[in-house]
């Protein structure tokens, strides 16, 4: 099957449901069971069946079958948050005496989750140039258990050379994690470019309407799945069905919606570019994006979001700019149907490189609108940061 027919048909059974379209929200807790013997029997494989609630109901257990097909894995675990995703994991495949690589574009707060908890609990974090390609190697130590990527990275949208990284990460026994959510399931395959856990946020473009937060650990191991399932129920993680259902909604329209995501980004970022306020747009879909390449050879497409670097302006010019948007709203997260700003100047972290672009920075996700309209309302933005420019 194609990737497209997939997101329609995958986890969806109607026979099973009276002939209904969508699996339905499963609102339970409490899962009763015939016989002792049954009880007895359905503890025992309680990860892969309805065994109680927080282990997840068969609205769940669909979400994680229609993204482990997508991202080409046996086994998915849905969790309650992208965040959640991503510490249920780590903490998985780590203990106490560990060391952890992570790059240093990663997501803040996963970046926190290593500098804090991990910390306590007795596991080591080094920072890793995104671009560092094969030369990861050196970094690799003997209790190194996982090399975590994500690419493009967190604000700055540099791409990672995963096969090389993972090449090097298989060759000395660590494990490979991804935050495959900038792609969502539908633009990087992570299996076959070496990747042995995909984390998506799918809070972002599997939701894809900005009202339930989701996320999703894919893996093509069942012990690993296992683990992992293990590791999420022993935190009391539970997904909730209703979102799982919303999830699974906004599955089915993925493909839909994130060809018109592309094709809007390409055209506000190409646009942007030719502005004389803006230094740098940061979209490895651009042909002069230092990440093209990579981008080209193992990505099928780029999803709506990318950062743009501004010429001039303090922080006052930039929130002029800002505070009167028409159409693109401030607000954190992005996948959703609507355009997104917010300024990244001072929310990038970085310790293992530098970054060292002066000027203000900001993050943009373009949502379904037309184009054009957005467009006239960065290009009116991009005139009130020079206004206040002149006020001074
Ligand atoms: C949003 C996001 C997360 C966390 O997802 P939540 O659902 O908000 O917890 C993780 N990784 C990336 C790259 C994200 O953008």
């Amino acid at each position: 099957m194609k990737q497209d027919t997939t997101v329609v048909h995958s986890g969806r059974d109607p026979q099973r449901f009276d002939g209904v379209v969508n699996v339905p929200a499963y609102r339970a807790s409490t899962v009763t069971f015939p016989t002792v013997a049954d009880l007895k029997r359905k503890h025992a494989i309680r990860f892969e069946t309805t065994y109680y609630g927080r282990y997840g109901t068969p609205t769940t257990a669909a979400l994680e079958e229609a993204v482990a097909a997508l991202e080409g894995a046996t086994h998915c675990a849905a969790t309650s948050s992208g965040m959640g995703a991503v510490a249920g994991a780590l903490l998985t495949f780590l203990k106490q005496g560990d060391h952890l690589l992570m790059v240093d574009t990663v997501y803040w707060p996963t970046r926190k989750f290593c500098d804090v908890f991990l910390k306590n609990f007795g596991v080591e974090t080094t920072y890793y140039d995104p671009l560092i390609g094969a030369g990861i190697a050196a970094l690799i130590r003997p209790n190194t258990k996982i090399v975590y990527c994500e690419s493009p990275g967190s604000h700055t949208f540099q791409v990672q050379d995963i096969p090389a990284i993972a090449g090097e990460a298989h060759a000395k026994g660590a494990l490979v994690l991804l935050d495959n959510t900038w792609a969502s399931p539908l633009f990087f395959e992570p299996f076959s470019k070496g990747v042995d856990v995909s984390i998506q946020a799918a809070t972002k473009y599997i939701v894809g309407h900005s009202d339930a937060m989701l996320g999703t650990i894919s893996v093509r191991q069942r012990d690993w799945f296992l683990a992992i399932k293990d590791t999420l129920g022993s935190f009391g993680y539970a997904t909730g069905s209703e979102e799982a259902f919303l999830g699974l909604r906004g599955l089915r329209t993925l493909s839909a919606r994130l060809e018109r995501h592309q094709r809007s980004a390409l055209a506000v970022a190409t646009w942007l570019q030719s502005q004389p306020e803006v230094e740098r747009v940061l979209y490895p879909a651009l042909p002069d994006d230092p990440g093209h390449a990579l981008w080209t050879r193992d990505f099928t497409g780029a999803s709506g979001l990318f950062g743009v670097l501004l010429k001039a302006g303090t922080e006052e010019q930039v929130a002029h700019m800002l505070d009167h948007m028409t159409l693109f709203a401030m607000g954190y997260s992005w996948g959703g149907y609507e355009s997104l700003v917010i300024p990244t100047r001072g929310a990038i972290e970085r310790t293992a490189t530098q970054w060292t672009h002066q000027g203000p920075s900001l993050r943009l996700h373009i949502g379904l609108e037309d184009p054009a309209d957005l467009i006239a309302d960065l290009r009116a933005g991009l005139d009130r940061l020079g206004e206040k420019a002149l006020d001074q």
